[in-house]
């Protein structure tokens, strides 16, 4: 797990990556046959066929995608009193914000607060109102001319919030999403043995602002196949519904059915669950109404392509701390494992 450690605690938002990419350039160049950094910032590892099909003259083009960055937020201005104003990048839950440690990546790097009026001044009105982003802003306890000597608007701010297993089996961390997918893309790279099909392994940029490193990536790759390696709601916590449980946690990997932006195709579908079923992978089947993956911009490249999310249960997404179970990235992996060493039987 210490390339997860390494993989959540490296900062990198949408749109200014460079910090994680410059990580999963390093881990994917001791995986991969090749490693490109397109124009956007995507590294894209990879893997030619150790061996061409049979009844077959070229192999199948594999597309995995796990998006690198993560949502945080960018300075929009500095006020007289050197407090910092900012921007969201990516859509956190705003009442997990307030009094969270932060880093802000100027000139170096900087601790700060998120501040908010403290509770012994707000009006009673004020204080039943969930809190909103304008309300909040960022304290690094110095004035405005030394502030302004490090920090500028345009910088980008991150969670400071170490990874940290809570017992053998659950991390809590960042940035899970979707360095946790970005994890099991390595691993599985890692793993595999034979394989009859050019993989092509694509930590993406700008997932979080719209799927935008994906969108690139899969125009230029031209995939057979694609899966997005990401995260999934588990929302089996207390005050849940059980019809409103999408998977849970420790309940295996989860292979997508639909989400908001994309109906995965029926027949990789089948294909993942015979493997899982196959192989004794422990797994569960998800239908998420709210969020969408790289899938979405797959499908749509080209003349289309057919998709799936598998996905890594995680409790708290889009809070300031994340929470998996090791077993379901375990599980997560050898479903991709099996999954690339036959894909090229795949009738899609
Ligand atoms: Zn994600």
């Amino acid at each position: 797990m210490d390339l997860l450690k390494r993989l959540c605690e490296t900062p990198g938002i949408s749109g200014y990556e460079e910090r994680v990419q410059e990580v999963i350039r390093e881990e994917l160049t001791k995986v991969a046959d090749e490693v490109k950094i397109d124009k956007l910032g995507n590294v894209i590892g990879i893997k030619k066929a150790k061996k061409i099909p049979a009844n077959s003259s070229i192999p199948k083009k594999v597309m995995l995608a796990a998006h690198m960055d993560e949502i945080g937020f960018m300075v929009s201005s500095v006020d007289k009193d050197g407090f910092l104003h900012f921007a969201p990048v990516g859509g956190f839950d705003p009442k997990t914000l307030i009094a969270q440690r932060v880093v802000v990546h100027g000139r170096e790097d900087i601790g700060g607060v998120i501040g908010s009026k403290p509770i012994h001044i707000l009006e009673e009105e004020e204080r039943k109102k969930v809190p909103q982003l304008r309300d909040l802003f960022i304290d690094v306890g110095l004035k405005k001319e030394e502030v302004l000597k490090m920090v500028k608007p345009g910088d980008f701010v991150t969670l400071d919030r170490n990874f940290k297993e809570l017992n053998n089996k659950i991390i809590t961390a960042k940035a899970l999403d979707d360095r946790v997918g970005v994890y099991v893309m390595i691993e599985t790279l890692k793993q595999l043995k034979e394989y009859a099909v050019d993989i092509y392994a694509v930590a993406t940029v700008q997932e979080e602002v719209g799927l935008r490193g994906a969108t690139v990536s899969s125009f230029s790759i031209e995939p057979n196949v694609g899966i997005a390696l990401d995260v999934t709601i588990a929302s089996d916590i207390p005050g849940t519904k059980e019809e409103e449980v999408v998977t849970t946690l420790g309940g295996g990997t989860a292979i997508s059915l639909m989400d908001s932006h994309t109906i995965s195709n029926r027949k990789v579908v089948d294909f993942l669950r015979n493997i899982a079923e196959e192989y004794k992978i422990k797994y569960q089947t998800d239908v998420l109404l709210g969020g969408g993956t790289d899938a979405g911009a797959i499908q749509r490249s080209k003349s289309g392509v057919p998709v799936c999310t598998v996905s890594v249960p995680t409790r708290y997404v889009h809070s300031v701390v994340e929470m998996c179970h090791k077993e379901d990235v375990e599980n997560s992996i050898a479903l991709m494992t099996k999954f690339l060493e036959k894909v090229h039987q795949g009738e899609f």
